[in-house]
């Protein structure tokens, strides 16, 4: 406990806005000790339980709706090698992906151009820009990993181990940013550097991808909310965010069974209509009851069958996982973590004593109960159990 005297009332009294810079914001959650990364497996049982931790203060700015960590400390974050955060393991995902690049092709134009992706993770979303679209991709993340791109393609790629900042001087007719922004604390300046990509070519798109945090508050889905992720936004506080720095929006859509927002932007264009404040205002005065209802019905079923002798998985080794598992006390008793990625396999989750396995295993730990850690991969994995002649209770987040 680095911070005893941390008083979530006072330091949300003098919190500033990093999107639109109001001070005053409104505390909506508070937890302590969670682990500083959810992504980064660990090798032993040890390492996982001594894992660093932090503290959140998730407060709301009732000007603009954006939801930042007031407690969120950049320097107990470690994006490098051991992150693991690629889902390209997963059909689903890939689907998702897929459609999403084709609809970048046809309906926006990117064919052979340029595509700069900002955190641009292991780069699959620009191998398949290259693959599909004929295009030429630059990627800049701290967590590149060179080796693990088609060698089809790599002529076609230049990927850069780096933070995108003043000094990039980085563009494209595509400029995408996937799952990063929600990782960024000073969220104006970074839009502001996305802005400055967009300028230095002509009539440039930006696509930002992130979580959409109002069906984080209206279902009380704790299980995504973790440190690393310290700023939270709607479509509306993301369109208003990119108002600011210059921008139009020019397409703010939910996606991915509605957990995204696919969010579109040019130095020109057709601005949509950017609304939801007050939707964001009511929901966020209802989330504590709601979040609270949420972790005691986890944790009643996990009891329960505990009580019933039942072994219980959990499936996808991911950040709601260890959201999860290290939210509800009763977690002690899940038996392991399944996931199809074979970088995740064998090693540990964050702050947690629950082991990663292969889909492999299952035979062997023979569970009752498998709960699905992400709804949109229930038929996919239901068909990977039902292949093993396995028949478990499956439940879903
Ligand atoms: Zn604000």
């Amino acid at each position: 406990m680095p911070f005893p005297d941390r008083d979530a009332a006072r330091d949300a009294q003098t919190a500033v806005c990093q999107a639109c810079g109001a001070i005053g914001l409104l505390p909506l959650h508070e937890v302590r000790n969670i682990p500083v990364s959810s992504c980064v497996l660990v090798t032993t049982r040890q390492a996982a339980a001594e894992f660093p931790v932090g503290d959140m203060l998730l407060v709301l700015c009732e000007a603009c709706g954006f939801i930042q960590n007031q407690w969120f400390d950049p320097a107990l974050v470690d994006y490098s090698q051991a992150y693991e955060e690629s889902q390209a393991h997963s059909p689903r995902f890939m689907e998702f992906a897929t459609a999403l690049v084709d609809r970048l092709i046809v309906d926006h134009g990117i064919r052979a151009k340029r595509a700069l992706d900002v955190g641009c993770g292991k780069g699959s979303f620009l191998e398949l820009l290259v693959e599909r679209g004929d295009n030429e991709g630059i990627g800049i993340d701290p967590a590149i990993a060179p080796e693990r791109i088609d060698p089809e393609v790599a002529n076609c790629l230049e990927l850069i181990r780096g933070y995108f900042d003043e000094t990039s001087m980085l563009t494209g007719d595509l400029i995408a940013c996937r799952h990063t922004l929600e990782h960024i604390p000073t969220v104006e300046r970074f839009a502001r550097l996305l802005a400055g990509a967009v300028r230095r070519t002509d009539d440039a798109l930006l696509y930002v991808e992130v979580p959409d945090s109002l069906r984080i508050l209206d279902e009380g889905a704790f299980w995504d909310i973790y440190y690393e992720h310290c700023s939270y936004f709607t479509p509306g506080s993301l369109g208003r965010l990119l108002s600011s720095v210059g921008l139009t929006p020019t397409g703010l859509e939910l996606g991915f069974l509605d957990q995204y927002i696919l969010g579109f932007a040019r130095a020109a264009g057709t601005p949509v209509a950017v609304g939801d404040l007050q939707r964001i205002i009511a929901a966020a005065g209802r989330f504590t009851d709601t979040v609270e209802a949420t972790i005691a019905a986890w944790d009643a079923k996990l009891l329960g069958w505990a009580a019933e002798g039942k072994t219980v998985v959990v499936w996808g080794a991911s950040s709601k996982a260890v959201s999860f598992l290290t939210t509800l006390p009763a977690a002690a008793s899940v038996e392991a973590a399944i996931d199809i990625n074979p970088y995740k396999q064998n090693q540990y989750l964050a702050g947690t004593t629950v082991q990663v396995l292969g889909p492999a295993s299952l035979p062997d730990l023979a569970p009752d109960v498998v709960v699905v850690m992400n709804p949109i991969y229930l038929d996919e994995i239901r068909a990977a159990i039902v292949a093993m002649g396995l028949s478990p209770h499956l439940d879903a987040l």
